[in-house]
Parts: structure tokens; sequence; C-alpha cells
């Protein structure tokens, strides 16, 4: 992958080779950071992802991935993994260039992506049953089997590291995919699909089809073919998603939005929480599920906290995230940005007090793009939709509390649950945050922080099931009870 790569044409991935749509559509991707063209793709149609599907299911049947001895899945898996490390420097940078994210940011994303293949390489040859005492002489035991065509939908905010995120535990368990990515970031996961080939995966073991959500994701989640679907984006299409793959009785992953809360005790190191709170809540530009955007602080710190995270938050370097030193890259789209300024203007005329930011970030380097300033408000109160709402961007919410318990309470007043964040050094404060809390993650003393070895889900809306860590491999085999009777025949 070169630079010039990035300024060629993109078709779908299907059975190990490159294929164009059967409908002839074309997109053109644009950099988020001058939106300008940066390549053009393939749009595919319905009938292309019953290809795709068709051939996954091939695949399953007679590739040889689903009997396969898993020693050998995990070979490939963690040849795979050690590619993209190797090529960790051409992966980011089409990630940024496609997705607008600082080149470092891109980088983690893929180094991550490449040690979720390594971990799920580790469980391939452990995918086992049970044996179960039962009465009588008999022998009862439990196999672990593949469930069949996997379906990946994908988001635009990590493109890569979401879509190997599901993939891995998939493909180390047996199973064939089919990935649909965000039409807006497709690039990286065709090359990662290439890559894959390159590491030994047979071909129609993994396809890509990048194509619109609503008319041909639909379709697919609908395919009887399917076996399990696998979705991360926001919650109104998760709920949408659920419903489809009712109709089959097929099982869903579902990893959604958040409006996660970031508590700030007063004896917390207040220098060490600015940085993570500032973390928390502009890498990725705000565009984070995981994004701790909902800032609730003691008030006997309020003052200082703010300033010393004001005083941060100005110093951010804004810029297209392929210049070196840029700390926030651009919304990934023209769209996601008026979004974004949309609801700072509504936080603004429901009373909200703007402490930084709050507007188009604008200058000669950044007048094309579609940059937002980093945006602090305070005085949020917990009806209004600034509080409420995800707004994935890089938009911080503020509310003081004066006790653990309405700290407790203001943390827990969304319908979200997905990661949250205590800061304070009184172990006592921390475990009884943690167990309060109702959400799938709590980190201590850091934020964002996550590994392939530990569970990622959502409390509430913010999803079903686990990523990550060995639960995940559970959602992609089905386990089958075998009972023999071994005692003599029965007189007549
Ligand atoms: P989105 O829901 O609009 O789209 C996600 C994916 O679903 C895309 O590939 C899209 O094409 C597809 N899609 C859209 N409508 C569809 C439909 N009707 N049927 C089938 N597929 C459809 O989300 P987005 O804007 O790409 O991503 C942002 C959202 O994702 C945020 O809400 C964010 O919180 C969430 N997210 C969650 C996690 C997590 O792990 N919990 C991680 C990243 C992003």
């Amino acid at each position: 992958m070169s630079a010039s790569e990035t300024s060629k044409h993109y078709e779908l991935f299907i059975g190990g080779k490159e294929v164009a749509s059967s409908a002839g559509e074309k997109i053109t991707l644009l950099n988020p950071a001058t939106n300008e063209p940066l390549a053009t793709a393939t749009l595919g149609g319905r009938e292309d992802a019953r290809h795709a599907i068709e051939v996954a299911e091939q695949a399953f049947r007679s590739s040889g991935w689903a009997d396969a001895d898993g020693a050998h899945r995990a070979r490939v898996l963690f040849k795979l993994g050690q590619l993209l490390t190797e090529r960790a420097e051409e992966f980011s940078r089409l990630e940024t260039l496609n997705q607008g994210k600082p080149l470092r940011e891109s980088k983690a994303d893929v180094l991550f992506a490449a040690r979720t293949l390594e971990y799920m390489a580790g469980l391939a040859d452990k995918v086992q049953g049970d044996a179960i005492p039962v009465p009588g002489e008999r022998l009862d035991y439990t196999v672990r089997e593949p469930i069949g065509v996997t379906l990946h939908i994908a988001p635009w905010n990590y493109p890569l590291q979401l879509s190997v995120r599901s993939l891995a535990p998939a493909l180390a368990a047996g199973n064939t995919a089919v990935l649909k990515p965000a039409t807006l970031t497709p690039l990286t996961a065709l090359a990662f699909a290439r890559l894959a080939k390159e590491a030994g995966l047979p071909d129609g073991v993994l396809n890509v089809v990048i194509a619109p959500g609503r008319e041909v994701g639909e379709s697919m989640v609908q395919d009887p073919r399917v076996a399990s679907v696998s979705f991360t984006g926001s919650s109104e299409v998760g709920k949408r998603i659920m419903e489809l793959a009712s109709k089959n009785v097929v099982p869903v992953t579902l990893e959604l939005g958040g409006k996660s809360p970031n508590v700030v005790f007063a004896d917390a190191d207040l220098d060490r929480a600015a940085r993570g709170v500032l973390y928390g809540i502009f890498l990725n530009a705000g565009q984070m599920c995981w994004a701790g955007s909902r800032l609730i602080v003691q008030r006997s710190v309020q003052e200082t906290f703010l300033a010393k995270l004001t005083e941060l938050a100005r110093k951010l370097k804004l810029g297209p995230g392929s210049e070196p030193g840029v700390e926030m890259g651009p919304l990934v789209s023209k769209d996601q940005m008026d979004r974004v300024l949309g609801y700072v203007e509504k936080g603004r005329s429901e009373g909200a007090k703007l402490v930084t930011g709050g507007s188009r970030a604008t200058s000669a380097r950044l007048d094309k793009g579609n940059f937002v300033e980093p945006t602090i408000f305070s005085e949020t109160k917990p009806d209004m939709t600034i509080a409420r709402e995800e707004i994935f961007g890089p938009v911080l919410t503020t509310f003081a509390f004066d006790s653990f318990e309405q700290a407790m309470e203001l943390a827990n007043d969304t319908t979200y649950g997905l990661f949250s964040g205590v800061w304070t050094k009184d172990l006592t404060t921390a475990h009884k945050a943690a167990r309060n809390i109702q959400a799938g993650m709590v980190s201590v003393n850091e934020y964002p922080v996550t590994f392939p070895q530990t569970p990622f889900g959502g409390y509430k809306q913010s999803g079903i099931g686990l990523e990550q860590g060995v639960h995940a491999l559970d959602f992609y085999t089905r386990t089958k009870n075998v009972n023999v009777f071994f005692g003599a025949p029965r007189k007549k």
C-alpha cells in the first residue's frame, strides 16, 4: 500500500479476489482534513451481498477452515497479526487519510487489532466442551461447533480495529465471515482482507462488501444463510438489527452508543485526572462510543479542575491527522461536523455555559476540513439535550456533585451504560463507585483503556453481548450435547 494507492479505485473483496459491483455503482471517498477526493470505491448492491454470503457459505462447507485443526487456524491468525504489525505504518496512514484521526491514534488502533489477532489465535485450539456426569450407564459430553456464516457490520470511528475485534474470534472458532464496513471508511478493511489472504486464510472465508446500511445491510441481516450478526454502531440502528435478526432467530451482539460518566472526586490527583478526562473526550475528536462525555466533578474542586482542563484543551494542536504532532484531527465528514455544531447550538440555547470552544475551527490550514474546536460546557442540567444524547464529537458536559450518592445518581442518569471513569485516591470510594455504576466497564484513575483480553460490552441501551476476552468466542460457537448409553440391552 503506497501513497498512490490512496488515489486509486477499490473493489469489493469476495472469494479471495477483487470484484466489481453488479450494479456498477461507485462512491468517492474524501479526506476529512480537506474534503478533497481520496479514492473511489465500488458500492455493492443486494446482489453483491447475496453473492458474498453464498461464497462464505460455500467456504464454510468446503474450504477446510471450519474442520481444520485449531492449531492451523491459530497459526494463520497469528501470522496475520504479525503481518499487520509489520505493516502498521502503511495501515495507519491509510486509516488517517480516510477517517481523519492523528497518525499515532491510527497506529495504536492497528496494533490493537494485531494484538487481538494474536490473542484470539491463542484460543483457536482451546474451543472445547465438557464431560457431564449423568445417572446410569451413560456418557454425556458437549461439543462446541462453529456456527457458519457470521455477518459483521462496522462503524466509521475505528474502522479497522472494530472490524477485527469481532472477526478475530469468529475466524478463530472456525466460522466464515462477511464484513460490511461503513461506506465512509472502507479502505483499511479491504486492505486487511487482502492481507488475510497473504497470511493463508482460504478464499471465501473473509469477504468484504462496501454497501449502504439501510438498503443493503438490512437485506444481509435477513439472509437465511447468515448465522449471527455482530453489529457495532448507533443504538437506533442496533434496535433495528435486533428486530430484523429475530425473523430468522439469529443471535446478535450489539455494541452501541454511550454517554459515559467520568467522576472526579476531590481527593484525586487532579493533574492526572485532567489528562484522563481530556483524552476521554478529545481523542478521535470525540467520535468514540466510550467517550467520557459527562464530567461529574466534586463541587469543592470544580473550579480548579475546570481551569486545568480548559488550559489543556486550548493547547491541543488541531490539524490533518497525517501531520506530525497533531493531537486532534477533523470529524469524519461535513455531515458529522454539522451535527455536532447543531448540538453545541442546542447546548447554548438550553442555557449551558460555554467554557471553551463551541465553533468550527478556522485558519488557513483548517478551513477546508471538518474541524471543530475542543468544547467544554459547564452548568449542564441533567434534562438538557447535550446531557442526554450521544453527540459523538469533541463536546464535554459538566455536572457538579456534593455527595457520593449524588455522584452515583448523576453517573447513572442515562439510558446508556458503556464505559465509566472514577478518579480518587481512596480505595473505598473507588470500589464503592465501581459497584454502583451501571456500566459494562469501570476504569479507576485511567481513561480510556481496554485490552484484547478484557471484555468490552455495554449495559442498558449500550448493547448486548461481549467483545474481546475469552468469552467473546462463546458467541461464535454453539454447544451440542451428546448422550451415549452403553448399558446392557433392555430385557424383553
Ligand atoms: P451507524 O449505526 O449509523 O452505522 C454503523 C454501521 O451500520 C455502518 O456500517 C452502517 O452502514 C450500518 N447500517 C446503518 N443502518 C443500517 C441498517 N438499517 N441495517 C444494517 N446496517 C446499517 O453508526 P455510525 O454512525 O457508523 O457509528 C457511530 C455509532 O457507533 C455511535 O453511536 C457509537 O457510539 C457507536 N459505536 C459503538 C461502539 C461500541 O463498541 N459500543 C464502538 C464504536 C461505535
